[in-house]
């Protein structure tokens, strides 16, 4: 039969983290078929299992898992790398939600809203060609850019794979670079925001190459309906009901 670690079974049933799980077990809040279990090795069948905390009654979750991380430079869009390289997997709880996978991916030096999922039609569904998902990226690039340089990419610039969509596009000012990365961006530079609906292999970046702005710096701040708002670049959080519903 199936059985989990009982702090994984209290994390992925919401009652806390994993952490805090463990916590709650050693300090004998939680009975399993009413007995006490403060061992952190205990196993439990989540269909069979009687787990209760402080004597409520605890029902597992095992539906879908959605988790939105601020990913840090550095890090690649993998769950293993060969070579042990820095990757995304080390930094959301992949070890209580098995099948975590990203949806897409970010460049290694890229930052922003990553999401994270159990659910593999979400997945497809925001990652699908028909291009109905909008990106939001802001970009600091080398050099002074004007509103009218941003022209072919609202036009449709032609890059080496073909054609983009248009794309909408503005400058912004220094505050909002300020915000993001939490300093001004150097003096002969510029900082744009950039949506798009595709999402090909450096897309942006070639995008702004193509127009003789390379970029220095990428975000990515929205993923379709969802805003990192505020959430720590490093940190990880759960989406919340409304999230979930506006991705379905
Ligand atoms: N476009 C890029 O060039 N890089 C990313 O990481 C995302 C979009």
């Amino acid at each position: 039969p199936y059985t989990m670690r009982l702090q994984r079974f209290l994390a992925r049933s919401g009652v806390a983290s994993r952490r805090g799980s463990e916590d709650l077990m050693t300090a004998g809040r939680v009975t399993v078929n009413g007995a006490v279990a403060t061992e952190l090795g205990t196993k439990v069948n989540p269909e069979t299992d009687r787990v209760e905390v402080d004597g409520v009654p605890v029902t597992f979750n095992a539906s879908a898992t959605y988790i939105m991380l601020n990913k840090p430079d550095g890090f690649l869009t993998t769950m293993s790398d060969p070579q042990g390289r820095p990757c995304v997997a080390s930094l959301v709880p992949v070890s209580d939600y098995p099948g975590l996978f990203p949806v897409g991916r970010l460049d290694k030096d890229t930052t922003g809203l990553l999401l994270f999922t159990t659910d593999g039609d979400i997945a497809n569904q925001m990652l699908h060609p028909s291009g109905h998902v909008e990106k939001t990226y802001v970009a600091i690039v080398d050099g002074k850019l004007s509103d009218h340089e941003l022209e072919p990419l609202r036009q449709g610039i032609v890059l080496d794979d073909g054609p983009c969509q248009p794309a909408r596009c503005r400058l912004l000012g220094t505050s909002q670079a300020r915000r993001i990365w939490g300093e001004e961006p150097a003096a002969a530079t510029s900082c744009v925001e950039i949506i798009i609906r595709e999402g090909r292999k450096n897309q942006v970046k070639r995008m702004l190459g193509a127009i003789h702005h390379p970029v220095l710096r990428l975000h990515r701040p929205r993923f379709g309906p969802l805003e990192l708002s505020g959430l720590p670049v490093g940190s990880w959080r759960m989406l919340n009901e409304g999230e979930v519903g506006r991705l379905k």
